[in-house]
């Protein structure tokens, strides 16, 4: 069934989204398989955001890990993670729908200033919602997105930080779907959100599957990835799901312990429940409700793992994982020391499972990481962890 991935995905939404979706699952599979479409899209991955990406053969980290480690370079795209796959797609879809606005949510920021960017290259509006917390703790991100043209809501319901901004930014978008597209950041939310999100991300996929057949004349033994809705996860994932000898590693915040108030493990702490319109795997307390988690990587701070990742991880396919704060900034370190390269935290997630679980790879494997991200936005935080306030 459409929307589904074994026992998640869905369409949990009130009456008055219904017609919304309806229109944009339409929308969505008249334009996208056109050459119009597809040609206008390639040609801003590739003029606006500088695709393909570079797949890297990191020396350093093979010799420490004891195997032969790439890594996909999305820290390469323009502004400096693979969120602007997605936005440029929606952002284009939805000036194809005819819509003069789009509408987001963002927690760290990040996809706050890609929607941004996509809605000035296309020619749209955009309100970017965000909790109050967030606005606090992401203030140079919040500038970034001012500067770059767009309106930012304040959310103060509930505990102000992300879950309560796409309820906010679902709620807005009820009252103004004629004209307004909702750009969701992530493989999450109702149908068709999750199947339009993958599908932009999976050029990571694509692209990373030729490079790797170029440089080394095979498949990968494993490619890994981090994640929290799972977007650059499934993005990097698609176009191996059938190849069944590749191993597929998703590796969440574990924070500083499992049983720590910041871990964001939720294939390991968390159960399958609804939330924002789609059945999926979630943090949440004993009496399901929703529990936020704060670990350090605050893209990697939502609390459900969308649909399709968690069907990859409940089914065995993807082997879900976590990393602990410390090897995470272990992570960091040895990335910018051994590669000259520093990594996003949540990136780092990925980094430090491999670096540390070198005994799962042997050493003629070749691994790939899906280098999600650059950690420039990370700086104070990684440094204030290093060296103290
Ligand atoms: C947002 C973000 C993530 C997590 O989001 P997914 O949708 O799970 O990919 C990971 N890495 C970076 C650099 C991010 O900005």
């Amino acid at each position: 069934m459409k929307g589904r991935f074994g026992k998640f995905g869905g369409r949990y939404v009130s009456e008055v989204l219904m017609h919304a979706l309806i229109e944009l699952e339409e929308a969505f599979e008249k334009f996208y398989p056109t050459d119009d479409f597809r040609q206008e899209l390639d040609g801003l991955f590739r003029d606006y955001g500088g695709r393909p990406t570079p797949l890297y053969r990191a020396k350093k980290i093979s010799e420490l890990v004891g195997c032969k480690v790439y890594l996909k370079r999305e820290d390469l795209l323009c502004g400096g993670s693979h969120k602007l796959n997605n936005s440029l797609g929606q952002a284009l879809l939805a000036k194809r729908m005819g819509k003069t606005r789009l509408i987001t949510e963002t927690a760290a920021g990040q996809h706050g200033i890609s929607a941004a960017m996509a809605a000035n290259v296309v020619g749209l509006d955009v309100e970017v919602f965000m909790g109050v917390k967030d606005i606090e703790r992401q203030a140079s991100n919040v500038k970034r997105i001012k500067l770059l043209g767009a309106k930012v809501t304040p959310v103060e319901t509930g505990m102000g930080v992300l879950k309560d901004a796409v309820s906010d930014t679902l709620r807005e978008w009820a009252t103004c779907t004629r004209d307004t597209h909702y750009l969701m950041g992530s493989t999450v939310g109702p149908h068709p959100f999750p199947e339009i999100v993958a599908t932009f991300q999976s050029v990571i996929g694509k692209e990373l599957k030729a490079q790797i057949m170029e440089m080394e004349g095979r498949l990968p033994d494993a490619v890994v990835a981090c994640g929290s809705g799972g977007s650059n996860a499934v993005g990097a994932f698609r176009p191996f799901v059938s190849e069944r000898d590749v191993r597929l590693y998703f590796v969440e915040g574990g924070g500083e312990r499992l049983d720590a108030d910041n871990s964001a493990a939720a294939f390991s702490l968390g159960k399958p429940g609804v939330l924002h319109g789609a059945a999926m795997q979630i943090m949440q307390d004993e009496h399901g409700q929703i529990k936020p988690s704060k670990t350090r990587a605050a893209g990697l701070n939502y609390p459900g793992r969308g649909p399709e990742i968690s069907h990859l991880c409940d089914s065995g396919r993807v082997k879900p994982c976590h990393a602990f704060d410390k090897d995470v900034f272990e992570a960091v370190r040895v990335m910018s020391e051994k590669e000259g390269l520093i990594p996003a935290l949540e990136t780092a997630h990925a980094i430090a499972y491999v670096l540390n679980n070198g005994k799962e790879f042997e050493r003629d494997e070749v691994v790939v990481i899906n280098y999600s991200g650059r950690g420039d936005k990370d700086l104070e935080t990684i440094v204030r962890y290093f060296y103290g306030d």
